[in-house]
């Protein structure tokens, strides 16, 4: 952490960056460690690839996230937040690798270690828990509503409301922190929980239909193609936390959730692109099996792309599992 901070005091243009499709922790880090840098007169960039999910438009100073930058900028640093690999941050890493210093800041099991310097908590329940201790240890303030709403909302959302098993103390003291400092929790919980489209909840319904239960309930899994996102009007952003559906079943071990990217109209005989989420109950090391498909993420939920046949990515994910079952 010295050495990170040493650089970043003689760094001058910094580029920040987060995972594409980004969740609540690769947003909230972001703007969290942005705006608490601008104390220091840097020139800073806060780019995301992704456009931002309604679900959090509502964060202050949000509209500090770009999703290009020009071919004429030029950065002495790049930090990089919650991407367990540097592909993560998506289109932008040909540019990035060329950045003479890369900062990886983490908390992903999975995580290669890919920068200059490394800062990789896994015992962290968010990028926004490493991000709250790094700004702590430079002296930064930490009051301004954006940074603590962020902070906050990264917490709130990788912890799963403090429900997941990453949910540690730390998430408890620091949020306790975030709202002596003035975030309304129902505010944040109204914006991030309580906004769902119509065409949300029709998805849950054609999600929760798609379960399929198999290897004795212990494995569940629920599909979900494009067609029924154009049907019911949703982007890939209102796929988020459905998953949690097929894990919360009772004796249900590992559940998957099969995304298909593009519109291969649920033939299970043509070659299509697929998003993988994978969440366990602890019993099996899911970080595992994504790597061994070029993913990766936490013990107990990971994913990752494929090109196959849904029926391939079926049969496949079974034996994977079942074997560690
Ligand atoms: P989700 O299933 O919600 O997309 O992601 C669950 C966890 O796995 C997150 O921590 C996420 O960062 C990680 N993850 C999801 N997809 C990928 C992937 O393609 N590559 C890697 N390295 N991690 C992923
Ligand atoms: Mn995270």
């Amino acid at each position: 952490m010295k050495k990170i901070i040493n650089h970043l005091k003689n760094s001058n243009h910094i580029i920040m960056a987060s995972h594409k499709k980004p969740d609540g922790d690769a947003i909230g880090s972001l703007i969290a460690m942005g705006l608490a840098l601008d104390a220091l007169n840097k020139d800073i960039t806060l780019y995301n690839e992704s456009p931002i999910p309604s679900a959090y438009r509502f964060l202050p100073s949000v509209e500090r996230i770009v999703h290009q930058i020009k071919k004429t900028d030029t950065y002495d640093t790049a930090i990089i937040l919650d991407c367990a690999d540097f592909q993560r941050i998506g289109k932008i890493s040909s540019v990035i690798s060329k950045i003479p210093v890369i900062i990886n800041i983490d908390h992903h099991i999975t995580n290669n270690r890919f920068g200059n310097f490394n800062l990789i908590d896994t015992s962290a329940c968010a990028t926004a828990e490493i991000i709250y201790h790094l700004l702590i240890e430079m002296a930064l303030p930490i009051s301004n509503s954006a940074i603590t709403t962020a902070i906050y909302t990264g917490i709130l959302t990788d912890t799963g409301s403090f429900r997941f098993s990453n949910t540690n103390k730390a998430a408890f003291v620091i949020c306790e922190k975030m709202v002596e400092a003035g975030v309304d929790p129902y505010n944040v919980a109204r914006h991030v929980y309580g906004r769902y489209s119509l065409g949300r909840i029709k998805l849950l319904k054609m999600a929760l239909e798609s379960i399929e239960i198999s290897y004795n309930g212990k494995i569940s899994m629920m599909i979900l193609t494009k067609d029924m996102l154009d049907e019911t009007g949703t982007q890939p952003e209102d796929i988020n936390g459905l998953i949690n559906y097929a894990k919360n079943i009772e004796n249900v071990k590992v559940a998957v959730l099969i995304h298909e990217l593009s519109n291969g109209k649920g033939v299970s005989e043509k070659p299509e692109n697929y998003h993988i989420s994978l969440r366990s109950d602890g019993t099996v090391d899911v970080a595992a099996i994504a790597s061994s498909f070029s993913g990766g993420g936490h013990n107990r939920a990971a994913g990752f792309s494929i090109e196959s046949t849904l029926s391939n990515i079926k049969t496949q994910l079974l034996i994977n599992i079942a074997i560690e079952l």
